[in-house]
């Protein structure tokens, strides 16, 4: 079975609102294994409408839409449905019954305008609305089914979750499940994991391995189709030893990991404990690891303008000196801006090391501050994967040279 979404509304295509039924309506069919195979976004226009609903009936088994069930003028989905499977609108008792019982209990006259919710292609069996005005429809047609829902969030996640999810395991008598995981590759970009995995990527069909970038890791997702759970489990675990395989230390978590939060479990195991001197990031690095509760951070100060010292190199080792003391942690972290050459320096103390790196400046400063904060986190992330790994007696690998 093969499931495509149509987001309706002009508002959408205009960047007013952003399209949350979309991403819902994406995770909720995957979790529950309906293959989506396209999402559609179309403006409130009957023409434009009617054409996506009719190609989207030619692909797909079911056609789930989002919005345009009000009763405004610009509410068309009804009427294009109708359209579309060449069959009249028609007026249901039952559901005007209802709408005239809610406005009563809500003390609103029912005007014209509202009546409109009440008609519904003929044969169309409609989706009960728990919290609004709009009731939904299922409309059978030989090519396939349209699920129409109303375009307010949470009348349309009730109503997928409560009717349209059921109805549809039951239609298409769906036993799979669909499960993912994220593998997440830090240091890196999307290019050079590409080169590593790429065979994965374009050869795996069950489960699939899709890669995509994200501003501070490459997410790589393994997706598997399967009886149940278990076998859907096993399946992911397999792709997931490849990948790892193949790309060593440069996975830096799974899931909602973050660099910060991995970081501090890394501290965390070594014992030690972290103290920070933030010029160009800000106080961005000690909200991050703040945000993630951490436990490792002991103390942190901002410094606005570089500090007098001879080269960008002492100044940073300076700074992260200084924290270290000030707070009396194990380690310093500091970062600084060079203005005569634009380039960042961060400096990491431990107390076993001192490491130096740089990273460019771009041109936007909010932009310098999330990229001198990635770059810091991965460094310091690297750092500690070698200091546990003179441990237990295994260096890290982080991919050069591969
Ligand atoms: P209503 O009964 O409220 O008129 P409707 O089916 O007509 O429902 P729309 O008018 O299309 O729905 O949208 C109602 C509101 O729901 C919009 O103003 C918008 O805030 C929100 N909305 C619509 N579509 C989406 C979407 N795809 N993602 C997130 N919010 C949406
Ligand atoms: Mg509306």
């Amino acid at each position: 079975m093969r499931a495509e979404i149509v987001m309706i509304g002009s508002e959408l295509l205009l960047g007013q609102n952003t399209d949350t039924n979309a991403r819902f309506l994406g995770e909720t069919l995957a979790r529950h294994g309906i293959p989506l195979y396209r999402k559609t976004t179309v403006g409130d226009n009957l023409e434009r409408l009617g054409a996506v609903l009719e190609e989207a009936l030619g692909r797909a088994d079911a056609v789930l839409t989002s919005g345009g069930l009000g009763p405004t003028e610009d509410d068309l989905t009804r009427e294009a449905v109708a359209a579309v499977l060449g069959r009249p609108l028609e007026l249901r008792q039952d559901l005007l019954d209802a709408l005239t019982e809610r406005f009563a209990r809500m003390r609103r006259p029912l005007g014209e305008n509202n009546k409109k919710q009440a008609w519904t292609p003929a044969g169309a069996e409609p989706i009960p609305n728990a919290i609004g005005t709009a009731s939904g429809f299922i409309a059978e047609d030989p090519r396939g089914v349209i699920i129409a829902m109303p375009g307010v969030p949470r009348e349309l996640y009730r109503m997928t979750e409560d009717h349209v999810i059921p109805w549809l395991r039951q239609r298409f008598a769906l036993g799979e499940v669909l499960r993912s995981r994220v593998l997440k590759v830090s240091g890196v970009g999307e290019s050079r994991v590409d080169d590593w995995i790429g065979d994965l990527i374009r050869t795996q069909q069950n489960p699939t391995v899709g890669v995509l970038a994200s501003p501070e890791a490459v997410r790589i997702r393994i997706t598997a189709r399967a009886a149940n759970e278990e076998e859907a489990a096993a399946a992911i675990a397999g792709v997931e030893a490849t990948l790892r395989e193949r790309l060593q230390d440069l996975v830096m978590g799974v899931e909602e990991d973050t660099l910060e939060g991995v970081v501090d479990g890394l501290l965390g195991q070594l014992g030690w404990t972290l103290a920070l001197a933030e010029g160009p990031t800000g106080g961005l690095l000690a909200q991050r690891f703040t945000a993630c509760g951490s436990k490792a951070l002991v103390g942190g100060a901002v410094y606005p303008r570089a500090h007098a010292a001879p080269t960008p190199e002492a100044a940073a080792a300076a700074l992260a000196e200084e924290a270290r003391e000030r707070w009396s942690a194990d380690c310093g972290l500091a970062t600084v801006h060079d203005p005569a050459t634009g380039v960042n320096h961060g400096c990491f103390v431990t107390p076993e090391e001192t490491v130096h790196w740089e990273t460019g400046a771009p041109p936007d400063s909010g932009l310098l501050q999330r990229r001198a904060a990635a770059a810091s986190l991965e460094r310091v992330r690297r750092v500690l994967l070698t200091a546990l790994g003179a441990r237990n007696g295994r260096a890290p690998r982080f991919g050069d040279g591969f």
